[in-house]
């Protein structure tokens, strides 16, 4: 690292798909911090949809032009991870109050482990506080168009995936 200051928000999630909703935190984040580090949980109990492996290479396809974004995947304390890319702050979302509630214990927990790591939280923009990845899966598989909510390589992919089943 050189002398100028360089900051590196790591953004942690399943990313089980990508969404806009996700798009849009990373491109913002962009304005504010050097390099974002997408980190997808490789320990999540949910049931995914993609592996590992997809979901990391459709982050990338969307980020294809964007040198200062990059994919890790981390298992274990999401703390560590972020030491280990050398993270100086933690990124995530926050669509509304059911959000709140969790992020917020879960920022107060990991300033108890790692009091230096600052969580950033960034609010949703208005039109994709409705946005996840849970609801987008859901919509796709019953057969609506999820377009105007995902990036087309995802929308591509889910598409595959629902004609495929
Ligand atoms: P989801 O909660 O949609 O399953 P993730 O677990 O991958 O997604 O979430 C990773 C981070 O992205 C979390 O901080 C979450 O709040 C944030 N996030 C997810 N969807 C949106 C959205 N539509 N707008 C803003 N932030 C979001």
């Amino acid at each position: 690292m050189s002398d100028t200051i360089h900051t590196i928000a790591f953004y942690p999630g399943s990313f089980d798909p990508l969404t806009n909703g996700h798009l849009n935190i990373i491109q913002r984040a962009l304005r504010v911090f050097d390099q974002v580090v997408v980190a997808m949980a490789q320990n999540i109990n949910k049931r995914a949809m993609f592996t590992l492996e997809e979901r990391r290479a459709l982050v990338q396809e969307c980020f294809v032009d964007e040198p200062r974004v990059s994919v890790v995947m981390f298992d274990g304390l999401m703390v560590e991870a972020a030491r280990l890319h050398r993270a100086t702050a933690v990124l995530r979302g926050l669509r509304g109050v059911a959000d709140f509630e969790t992020e917020f214990q879960m920022a107060t927990m990991n300033n108890v482990l790692a009091p230096a790591l600052e969580t950033v939280f960034m609010m949703t923009e208005k039109s994709h506080f409705f946005v996840s990845s849970h609801l987008v899966r859901e919509v796709a598989s019953l057969g609506g168009d999820i377009s105007p909510l995902v990036p087309e390589p995802v929308n591509r992919a889910l598409r595959a995936r629902i004609v495929r089943k």
